[in-house]
């Protein structure tokens, strides 16, 4: 389709980033083309439209760029999911493994209610660890996981089959 040309063509690859045998998939350039930029809001807030959501999640740190527009867009509220230490308040934590090592991510739990759908929000999908940890992270803040958007899927990495038991049926729609 036109979108996903538009979008794709403004992705740029980086080798061997951030470490050598990596190909990073590069948003910044999409960021920086205000045609592109809105496109994708205007598609995300779409899908938040359509799974109903009342908040959008944004994953730290691209999921902030991308997700504050689209709830701006779609008449909802934004909250964030940052990595552990940096939120103030009160939080909830989930921990995940990563490939060496496990990371932490924190969500201020006031900010959710057991009346809230969540569509979370990310630029890319990889293994889909982070995504799975904050599918976790939103159920147990008592509220429901109306989906997850991202831009881009990196498909050879498996996320999708890893996510779906979490999913549970909600949508995970990549542009
Ligand atoms: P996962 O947990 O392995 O799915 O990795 C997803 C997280 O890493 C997301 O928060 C992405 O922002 C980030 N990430 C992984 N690969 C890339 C990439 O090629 N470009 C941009 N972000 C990436």
């Amino acid at each position: 389709t036109d979108i996903k040309e538009l979008l794709l063509s403004r992705i740029r690859d980086v080798a061997d980033y951030p470490e050598p045998g990596v190909m990073f998939k590069d948003i910044t350039p999409l960021l920086a083309d205000p045609a592109a930029f809105t496109a994708l809001t205007d598609a995300l807030a779409e899908i938040a439209a359509n799974t109903g959501a009342t908040k959008v999640v944004g994953l730290e740190a691209r999921g902030f760029i991308l997700g504050a527009p689209v709830a701006v867009r779609a008449g909802l509220g934004f909250v964030p999911v940052r990595k552990a230490g940096k939120l103030p308040g009160a939080t909830l934590g989930q921990t995940y493994d990563l490939e060496y090592g496990s990371a932490e991510i924190e969500v201020h739990a006031e900010d959710l209610s057991a009346e809230d759908r969540i569509l979370i929000i990310d630029d890319v999908l990889a293994t889909g660890g982070t995504a799975e940890a904050s599918i976790q992270l939103m159920r147990r803040a008592g509220a429901e996981v109306a989906g997850l958007a991202v831009l881009m899927e990196l498909g050879f990495l498996g996320g999708r089959a890893r996510l779906e038991p979490s999913l549970t049926g909600a949508p995970l729609e990549a542009l």
